[in-house]
């Protein structure tokens, strides 16, 4: 394998539940598979829902599993989510960012906050639906959850929002591929920040420079 000449750029996305994050993120790497991004598979305790796989939407463990990770300083971030344990893997991370891959981190506010704090460079995107109905009614099209569920989902969903001013980006989830742009437009941009640049263009840098002044 090509070593890298930068390492990757870590985006975190954070959302209430229906707020259109996931499908957000799956058109992303669907369009730019070619490019040098991925997303996470976190671990979590919750049990799978309808279609979902193991090792592709989560890694799906016990809690003493989880509690084990956690022992052994096995998560770069870990939170306790409604009811259940989340934590994204350190060795993935880590790994991933040192091919030069991006990559992008789908959690809650509180995992949010251990990632800034590990890796302040990296960018966190908050993603609302355009008003309460049309989350309420996007959790309902899942047609997944009971309605105490989703009454309960709806509440959680507000105390997520609550918490969007500690993100660098906020973007309305209003007109799907508006939202995606805008999203692109945060990645790419961030690919063309002047350190990163450095790294890249080196060369080229010191040619351009080279007997100048
Ligand atoms: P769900 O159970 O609906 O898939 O996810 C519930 C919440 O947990 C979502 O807000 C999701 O972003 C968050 N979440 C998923 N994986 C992780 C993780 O690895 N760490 C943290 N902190 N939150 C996560």
């Amino acid at each position: 394998m090509k070593t890298p000449i930068a390492n990757g750029n870590l985006f975190i996305l954070a959302a209430p539940s229906g707020a259109g994050k996931s499908s957000l993120i799956r058109a992303l790497l669907e369009r730019h598979s070619h490019d040098s991004m991925q997303v996470s598979v976190s671990c979590t305790t919750r049990a799978p829902r309808p279609g979902e796989v193991n090792g592709e939407h989560y890694h799906f463990l016990t809690e003493s599993q989880f509690k084990d990770k956690i022992t052994n300083n096995e998560f770069y971030e870990w939170a306790h989510v409604f009811g259940n344990y989340y934590g994204t893997s350190r060795t993935y991370i880590e790994q991933t960012l040192a091919q030069g891959i991006d990559v992008f981190l789908d959690i809650d506010w509180q995992g949010a906050r251990q990632v800034r704090e590990a890796h302040p460079s990296a960018q966190s995107i908050f993603i609302v639906p355009p008003s309460l109905e049309t989350l309420e009614q996007r959790l309902r099209a899942r047609g997944q959850d009971s309605d105490e569920v989703i009454c309960s989902r709806m509440a959680k969903a507000q105390a997520e929002m609550s918490h969007y001013h500690e993100f660098d980006y906020l973007l309305v989830n209003d007109k799907f591929e508006q939202t995606l742009a805008q999203l692109e437009h945060i990645v790419f941009a961030q690919r063309l920040k002047l350190g990163l640049q450095q790294v890249r263009h080196a060369a080229k840098l010191k040619d351009l420079l080279a007997n100048g002044g």
